[in-house]
């Protein structure tokens, strides 16, 4: 039996995450549960569950969270805060984590099941774009395997060989990243001015969280997911191309020195990319509907607006600068999409604010955490201060 500990599980991830472990009782366990705030979520996740561990990462809600497990009469043990998070990742409470918080949120406790060689299924591309570097380190340290549940890199994990050493020995030429578009594909900057957050949200494939829903309407999640293939795969960035496959069937492709190129398909479901992170390198049933071809008829591949999508180019820009650079797109990006979904920032001023905070913002060496945190709350800081001053 696998112990699985689902950080983020109120999220859509978890819920996806979650889907596929109730369909394998015999296999899997979710030992330990974790969310932010969502108390009365969570709470009905364990009577359901019965994990061995809830955490709320607010330590606001941990009374209320222990009042209530208590009148549920499981047995769960409750903790709270972010320290509660690393410990419980850290221990023997589970073998494997899925690390599905949404955005910088995620970095700590994702670096320390990765230091504590656990099974690492990354959702959360947020921690791999601030910090890549410190990531491989903590995986190699930690001796743990790291399975990619972004569909897009779990697509391109399926691929390639498991065991290579680089992939120029792999005979790997190129990485080909799809992108759905988002519900703005094919518009024009002029009709962008008046986007409100759901209409952003309303993705035409895929029903995610709000923030990465946000990412896809203005491309910034594929600029993420460049950055994230980058330090998953070791390919550089002029070997990562990104295309545009509006029917999201085609997860992404990989292209070989002999003319090959390789595809993972499926329906678009996060179950699919859960189902394979958990059992691999065996294959179970996820509840996903088997892919009609053709019924779908059609796939097709166009290439990517980037005038229009700012911050693809942003964040080509960001990997090429290097250091903390990615990291200070991110604050900046994350800053940026929580103003927008309050109403605070026009949608076209996402990507504005973005290369105003990178040119704002010093780059250092990424050597250590503290100078990646440092960078990520002073891109912050900066975000705020100039969103007051440029965009209010
Ligand atoms: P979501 O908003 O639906 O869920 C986020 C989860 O994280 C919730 O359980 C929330 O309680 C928790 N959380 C938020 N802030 C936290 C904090 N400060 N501390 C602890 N927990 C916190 O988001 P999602 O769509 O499930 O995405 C989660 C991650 O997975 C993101 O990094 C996203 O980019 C990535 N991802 C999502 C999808 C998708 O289909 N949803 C696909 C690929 C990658
Ligand atoms: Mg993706």
């Amino acid at each position: 039996m696998k112990q699985v500990a689902i950080l983020g599980a109120t999220g859509s991830i978890g819920a996806s995450a979650l889907d596929v472990i109730a369909r394998h009782p015999q296999r899997f366990h979710a030992s330990v549960l974790a969310a932010h705030r969502s108390v009365d979520e969570l709470v009905a996740l364990c009577v359901r569950f019965k994990p061995e561990l809830a955490i709320i990462a607010d330590s606001v809600f941990e009374t209320a969270l222990r009042e209530k497990i208590g009148s549920a009469g499981l047995a769960t043990r409750v903790a709270s805060g972010s320290e509660a998070l690393t410990e419980a990742v850290s221990g023997d409470l589970c073998d494997s984590v899925i690390a599905a918080i949404v955005g910088a949120a995620g970095l700590e406790s994702t670096l320390a099941a990765a230091r504590a060689g656990k099974r690492l299924l990354l959702a959360n591309k947020e921690a791999v774009v601030i910090a890549g570097p410190l990531l491989l380190d903590a995986l190699r340290t930690g001796g743990g395997t790291i399975i990619p549940v972004d569909s897009e890199h779990n697509a391109i994990f399926q691929c390639l060989p498991y065991r290579r050493s680089d992939l120029a020995g792999a005979g790997v030429h190129r990485i080909l990243l799809t992108a759905s578009g988002g519900p703005f594909r094919g518009k024009r900057r002029d009709e962008l001015g008046a986007i409100t957050p759901d209409q952003a949200c309303a993705h035409p494939n895929w029903s995610m969280g709000r923030k990465i829903s946000v990412d896809s309407a203005t491309l910034m999640n594929k600029g993420l997911e460049v950055i994230e293939a980058h330090w998953l795969f070791g390919a550089a960035p002029e070997q990562i191309e990104v295309i545009v496959h509006p029917q999201s069937i085609v997860h992404s492709l990989v292209e070989y020195a002999d003319g090959s190129v390789l595809a993972q398909l499926g329906n678009p479901d996060m179950r699919t990319a859960l189902a394979h992170a958990l059992a691999w390198p065996e294959r179970i049933e996820a509840g996903v509907a088997p892919l009609d071809l053709l019924k779908i008829g059609q796939l097709n591949f166009e290439a990517p607006d980037r005038a229009t999508f700012r911050c693809l180019d942003l964040a080509y820009a960001a990997l090429a600068a290097g250091g903390t650079a990615p990291a200070i797109l991110n604050a900046a990006n994350e800053v940026a999409v929580a103003a927008f979904l309050d109403g605070a920032l026009p949608f076209l001023a996402i990507p504005e604010l973005i290369e105003a905070t990178l040119a704002a913002v010093p780059v250092a060496p990424a050597g250590d955490l503290d100078v990646v945190v440092y960078a990520d709350l002073t891109a912050r800081q900066a975000a705020q201060r100039i969103m007051r001053r440029d965009f209010c």
